[in-house]
């Protein structure tokens, strides 16, 4: 399978940044979220963790669907296709979509493989994918221009087969 991030992924080496279509973007090891992730845990606790970490991936979600539907004429559910298939692309695991209702402001995707999952080790009873919760429900608040839901039913971290998120219009 190409990877199309990959293969347009430009270095500008003088800023050491590197380039998606005029965007930048950052590698970054796992274990440093899952470090973050841990400490913000420890201090607020989980429940309010997962909500700072949900904000942090909304902006990107939100900024990113918006930017790349117009770039390239999506139509919603083309959109979440299309985000799933770079959130694969830039390594945040194996993501598809599963359902997608334009009437009912609803869509599933599944993300198999989960970096986030694999690195909070010594698991977890809820979610712990709140970035990638976070960019789904920042997509999904732009496709739908208001308020959403998202929410990760099933997640690694904490024995399910793969992780997987709801996303609702309000
Ligand atoms: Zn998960």
């Amino acid at each position: 399978m190409p990877n199309q991030v990959l293969a347009e992924l430009r270095w500008e080496g003088e800023q050491g940044a590197l380039l998606f279509r005029d965007v930048r973007y950052l590698l970054i090891r796992p274990e440093t979220l899952a470090a973050f992730q841990r400490a913000v845990e420890a201090e607020v606790g989980a429940a309010r963790a997962g909500d700072l970490l949900y904000a942090g991936g909304f902006t990107g979600g939100r900024l990113s669907g918006e930017r790349y539907r117009t770039q390239l004429g999506l139509d919603r559910k083309q959109a979440v296709e299309f985000m799933c298939r770079m959130g694969t692309e830039i390594g945040w695991g194996a993501l598809r979509l599963m359902t997608f209702d334009a009437a009912t402001r609803r869509f599933e995707v599944e993300a198999r493989h989960s970096p986030f999952a694999a690195a909070y080790v010594d698991g977890a009873s809820e979610g712990v994918c709140h970035l990638l919760r976070g960019v789904l429900g920042g997509l999904g608040s732009g496709l739908f221009e208001g308020d959403v839901v998202s929410r990760e039913v099933g997640c690694a971290a904490r024995g399910d087969a793969a992780c997987r998120f709801v996303v609702e219009g309000q």
